[in-house]
């Protein structure tokens, strides 16, 4: 029988190691209500642990496996040839609504996918990410019920947003359809609880991974390089990306940049142990990789097709053969390639 474990296994094996990726999985299943809280972006103990070692099993950075998880997603496990992953398809589209298109990051693909699936009765909510109305470009997670919370939900934010706390909030609106959007981790995670704990993701329709290289601490910056050093009020960006360079686009037109060498002392420690760049785990998985205006789309999985077919079908995406964007995959594959040999740094 699998030996139970507590908190304190969470606390001296990932957290007090640097390898919590703050996804929020560990909260969102702890079965007492309010002892696991999320405080300071990561999970933080405030009452007495029963050991019943439920957080351990989720936790993306717990023992874990990603053949396992290939196997659970896929029925296979990655051949080595397949640097980004296992696929069915990779396509490179852009949303046809130029609502869409504004909001978004690169070409909206996330955000029109969702609206599809929302407008068809496949899904009653979604867990994406929202701005925090008081601290301008943190990220936290929000449950979208309605084309308009997806839209201003669209576009990036360079730091964690704890997703997986979200699956509380959806089973508190009895919601029984949803999609979740995520960073590699948090795919990783929501596809934990899928195996080891069904029951709290026995809603979840579809997953969307989002690329990702790392992402940044907010406090140092948001807040300390952006807004204090730079002196750019938080709230007067339109839009963050990075393309070679981070970028901050203010919405007065200007745009400033920091170097990518300078932002990486802002990277947070657990991604430099991170060795998924492409979101493998997901049904469907979407990047800018050097992209203006067009997201790079990896269809993964049966489910992840036909949600991006029927979405074709109802005219919402302008699609193009990604033969025509080989820099991208190129581009791709080798990114997929350096985080991977992170894991064995
Ligand atoms: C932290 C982070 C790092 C990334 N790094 C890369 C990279 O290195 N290379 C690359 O090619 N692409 C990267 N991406 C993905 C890229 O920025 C776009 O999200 C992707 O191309 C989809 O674009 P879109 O226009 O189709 O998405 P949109 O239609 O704009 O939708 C984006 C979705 O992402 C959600 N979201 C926003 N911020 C977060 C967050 N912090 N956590 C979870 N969900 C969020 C939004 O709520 C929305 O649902 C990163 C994304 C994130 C969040
Ligand atoms: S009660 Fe269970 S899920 Fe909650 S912190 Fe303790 S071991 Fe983790
Ligand atoms: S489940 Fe997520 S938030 Fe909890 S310890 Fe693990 S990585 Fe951190
Ligand atoms: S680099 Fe890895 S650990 Fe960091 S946010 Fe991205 S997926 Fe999560």
């Amino acid at each position: 029988m699998r030996n139970k474990s507590s908190f304190d296994e969470l606390s001296n094996n990932v957290i007090s190691r640097g390898l919590c990726t703050g996804c929020g999985a560990c909260v969102a299943v702890c079965p007492l209500q309010n002892v696991l809280t999320y405080k300071h972006r990561g999970p933080k103990l405030d009452g007495v642990c029963i050991n019943c070692g439920i957080c351990t099993r989720v936790c993306p950075r717990y023992k874990s496996s990603v053949t396992e998880m290939e196997n659970f997603v896929f029925g296979r496990q990655r051949k080595i040839e397949e640097d980004f992953g296992i696929y069915k398809q990779v396509l490179v589209a852009r949303s046809t609504n130029e609502e869409i298109l504004r909001k978004s990051q690169d070409g909206g693909v996330v955000t029109t996918l969702l609206i599809s699936a929302l407008e068809s009765g496949l899904i009653n909510g979604a867990i994406t990410s929202r701005v925090d109305t008081t601290n301008p470009w943190l990220p936290l997670p929000s449950v979208a019920t309605t084309r308009d919370e997806l839209i201003a939900n669209a576009g990036t934010r360079y730091s964690q947003s704890p997703g997986l706390i979200a699956l509380k909030d959806c089973v508190k609106a009895g919601l029984d359809k949803i999609a979740f959007v995520g960073t590699p981790c948090q795919i990783l995670a929501i596809r934990r609880i899928q195996k080891f704990l069904p029951k709290y993701a026995n809603s979840l329709v579809f997953t969307i991974g989002l690329f990702c290289m790392e992402n940044f601490s907010y406090n140092d910056l948001m807040i300390s390089k952006i807004q204090n050093e730079l002196g750019i009020n938080l709230s007067d960006i339109k839009k963050t990306n990075i393309k070679g360079k981070f970028l901050i686009y203010l919405k007065t037109g200007e745009v400033k940049e920091i170097s990518l060498k300078e932002t990486k002392k802002f990277i947070r420690p657990s991604c430099q142990h991170c060795g998924d760049f492409s979101s493998e785990l997901a049904d469907i998985s979407c990047g800018g990789v050097g992209l203006d205006g067009w997201t790079y789309t990896v269809i993964r999985t049966g489910t992840g097709a036909n949600l991006f077919y029927d979405t074709t079908k109802r005219d919402l995406l302008k699609v193009e053969s990604a033969e025509n964007f080989q820099t991208s995959t190129k581009l791709l594959a080798k990114l997929s390639r350096v985080k991977r040999s992170r894991l064995n740094s």
